[in-house]
């Protein structure tokens, strides 16, 4: 019997992961995949283009919910997301990482006696003062299969009692950079572009809410950025939140190469060339690491602990680089499929 999966996404990083494990499932005839859009991210320029460019399964429902407090928005989300998983009477429920529509959709299926399968599972950055803390920790112990990039996302689990339906898979977030760098070519013309030499310029991204909510935190991270400019080139593709703050508290971005968001294939190019990242983003944290560039951290935290420790990524008032070497996390490359594997044989189907 065919097994009908609701996946429920909402923001950039989701996209990136679901269109690695969408492919899996299309190839698998054992599952079918009915997409939920919540509308978390909804500019063209953070959400169309990756369903454009990553061939995701056209949106089954556009549940169009954004803006709010995190309450409103996660609340209206559960509400819209019960109705839907009435509607398609899934036999799973698919979410990726820890946005607000990750709890959201664990949550409405979780109170519906839906399997909740969660891609990304078991990440601490030990700092509940972070939304996504809060949506990691919630959303995994309401799921039924958990779905680890690194053995020590599977070792915090433990920590807090979950070991059944724990699976140590590998990073969808590898098998998506590896399909990219496959998709872009060796033809990176966003750099013409933007008039960028090859290993001659940083790339950077600012979204977290730590270096975003108050006038000083957006400041400081800004001043750090415009000092390397001093040096090379900071491309820095805008999140429309930061904008908007900046905006807000007049602050200015002399100095920097401020561009729109850029699709996936552009990212994997920029990264592929660069010569170092500066980021709050979790995705990019990894990716820097997939290109063998090394990274900055701008955040007080990271839940990518191997990267710090394998010497390619610090944290921005932290020490220096450890000593360099190869992470051993990751996986193969192949975490979609391994996915596809242990739901099919978890619904008793393979
Ligand atoms: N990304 C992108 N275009 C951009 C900025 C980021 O494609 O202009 C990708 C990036 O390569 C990574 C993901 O978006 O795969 C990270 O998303 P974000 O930083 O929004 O979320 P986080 O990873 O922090 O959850």
């Amino acid at each position: 019997m065919v097994q009908k999966v609701l996946t429920v996404v909402g923001a950039r990083p989701q996209f990136i992961k679901a269109a690695a494990v969408s492919r899996a499932i299309a190839a698998c005839p054992g599952l079918v995949e009915v997409m939920v859009h919540t509308g978390q991210h909804f500019d063209p320029s953070m959400s169309d283009v990756f369903f454009n460019e990553l061939g995701i399964p056209a949106v089954g429902h556009n549940l169009d919910i954004h803006g709010g407090g995190h309450g409103q928005m996660t609340g209206r989300m559960l509400e819209a997301i019960e109705q839907t998983i009435l509607e398609e009477k899934p036999d799973w429920l698919l979410v990726y990482g820890d946005t607000n529509s990750t709890l959201a959709g664990a949550l409405a299926a979780a109170k519906l006696h839906i399997p909740v399968a969660h891609v990304e599972a078991g990440l601490r950055s030990f700092n509940r003062a972070m939304p996504e803390e809060i949506n990691r920790v919630l959303t995994d112990h309401v799921s039924h299969l958990l779905f680890c990039p690194t053995g020590s996302a599977v070792s915090n689990l433990a920590r807090e009692g979950i070991a059944t339906g724990v699976h140590l898979v590998g990073d969808v977030m590898f098998d998506a950079t590896i399909d990219a760098v496959r998709r872009a070519g060796d033809n990176p013309t966003i750099l013409g572009r933007l008039g960028l030499t090859r290993g001659a310029y940083v790339v950077a991204t600012v979204h977290r809410a730590e270096n975003t909510d108050t006038e000083e935190s957006l400041e400081a991270v800004l001043s750090v950025l415009k000092d390397k400019a001093r040096s090379m080139p900071v491309v820095l593709p805008l999140h429309p939140r930061t904008r908007q703050v900046a905006s807000r508290f007049g602050l200015d971005f002399d100095a920097l190469t401020v561009i729109d968001p850029v699709g996936y294939l552009d990212m994997a190019a920029l990264l592929g060339h660069c010569a170092e990242v500066m980021t709050d983003s979790g995705g990019l944290q990894k990716e820097a690491y997939f290109h063998r560039k090394p990274c900055t951290t701008l955040r007080g935290e990271t839940e990518w602990v191997e990267t710090i420790t394998c010497g390619w990524n610090r944290l921005w008032r932290g020490p220096d680089y450890a000593p360099r070497r190869d992470i051993a996390e990751y996986g193969d490359g192949h975490a979609a499929e391994k996915i596809v594997e242990i739901m099919l044989a978890a619904a008793g189907v393979a």
